[in-house]
């Protein structure tokens, strides 16, 4: 028995739950989970903003801890070892998707909560967890320093989801780069893309964040509710990866890319942005694109990067009985820059 933290309806509050959790087989790694971000897909999935939310639902999917325990045929990680999980536990493992280390577009790809599994209760559980089973593939190695380890959790997925774009589309020395939307995924993206070494301008709705902006790595801040402000920008990006959580108009960040230029949308919003003009794509041969979380080695690679850079997320503790409270505050921008639960306050 593992104690968890999760709801039993979309409108119900997040509360203790007691979970099972499968012996670990010939290929499985069992954590001991010491820590867990909390991402605002956590909230979507929780709170039944995305279709097809199975309940009960326990969230979490920047997991990181301590193997406790290993199969017989695991050979990357023993007991003792400081590891990861992020938004894959699972995937078909011989699919071209799988073959080219694109696990996250498999198209069996299981999630680490909500997804298909024999497991009880069917579907899979997440990070407000104890403990957490997964096949070794899925697992990844942290370098970076013990005191660390709270703030290294977002980045198995706030990390990844901008890292991931950010390598696909070339960001680096010469590169005129956006992030729109300064939480969780956003102060990552400025954080990763100026360790690429891209001239950053981050994007905002609150001018609080303006200053702090800068120094997570922003080159320069744009408060985009001011049109003078953007305006400034006008046919001048490479690329601008948007990160916000709802619905908004895209149009005003089109006008702002060069010729050739895409953004990159990873929010994922409940309902559908406005249709963009398309004129403002064809006028300048624009991309919009899309992008998910990333693959296996790709994580494990921007993982070694963020330890090599000394990068870590910027974040706020909390107990597990805190989370309905932070998804509330997430809602209203009030987080800086990601809250991560103490996995010890489950016991
Ligand atoms: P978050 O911490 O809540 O950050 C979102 C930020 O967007 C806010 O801090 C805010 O920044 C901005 N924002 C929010 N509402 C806005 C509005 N109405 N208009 C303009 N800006 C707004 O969320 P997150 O954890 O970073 O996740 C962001 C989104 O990415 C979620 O939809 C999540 O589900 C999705 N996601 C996608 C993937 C993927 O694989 N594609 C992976 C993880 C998460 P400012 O205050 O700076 O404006
Ligand atoms: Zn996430
Ligand atoms: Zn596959």
């Amino acid at each position: 028995m593992t104690i968890a933290f999760g709801n039993l309806a979309f409108d119900e509050p997040l509360k203790r739950l007691e979970i099972e959790r499968r012996q670990p087989g010939p290929d499985d790694v069992r954590i001991d989970i010491a820590y867990c971000g909390v991402c605002h897909s956590d909230l979507h999935q929780a709170r039944g903003e995305w279709a097809g939310t199975l309940y009960p639902c326990v969230p979490g999917h920047e997991i990181v801890g301590r193997v406790s325990a290993v199969g017989g045929a695991v050979t990357r990680f023993k007991t003792g070892d400081l590891v990861g999980v992020g938004c894959i536990v699972d995937s078909c493992r011989h699919c071209y998707q799988c073959d080219d280390g694109l696990e996250n577009y498999c198209d069996h790809m299981v999630g680490t909560y909500n997804g298909p599994t024999p497991d009880a209760p069917g579907h899979t559980l997440g990070g407000y967890s104890q403990t957490i089973v997964v096949h070794e593939h899925y697992v990844l190695h942290i370098k970076h320093d013990e005191d660390q380890l709270a703030a290294v959790a977002p980045l198995l997925c706030a990390g990844i989801t901008t890292y991931s774009p950010l390598r696909h589309w070339n960001a680096g020395p010469g590169k005129k780069v956006g992030i729109v939307g300064i939480g969780g995924l956003g102060h990552m993206g400025i954080k990763l893309a100026h360790a690429m070494g891209a001239h950053v301008v981050a994007f905002t709705t609150s001018d609080s964040k303006r200053e702090e902006a800068k120094q997570l790595g922003a080159d320069e801040v744009v408060v985009s509710r001011n049109s003078a402000e953007m305006a400034a920008h006008r046919q001048s990006f490479d690329l601008i990866v948007n990160t916000v959580a709802a619905p908004h108009d895209l149009d005003a960040f089109l006008v702002l890319l060069k010729r050739d230029g895409t953004l990159t949308l990873v929010g994922a919003p409940a309902t559908p942005h406005p249709s963009p003009n398309v004129f403002n794509l064809i006028m300048k041969r624009r991309s919009i694109a899309g992008s998910m979380i990333g693959g296996i080695p790709e994580t494990q690679e921007m993982l070694d990067f963020c330890a090599e850079h000394g990068i870590v997320a910027d974040i706020e503790m909390i107990r597990a009985d805190e989370v309905n409270e932070a998804y509330d505050r997430m809602l209203k921008g009030d987080v800086k820059y990601r809250f991560v639960i103490d996995n010890s306050s489950l016991s």
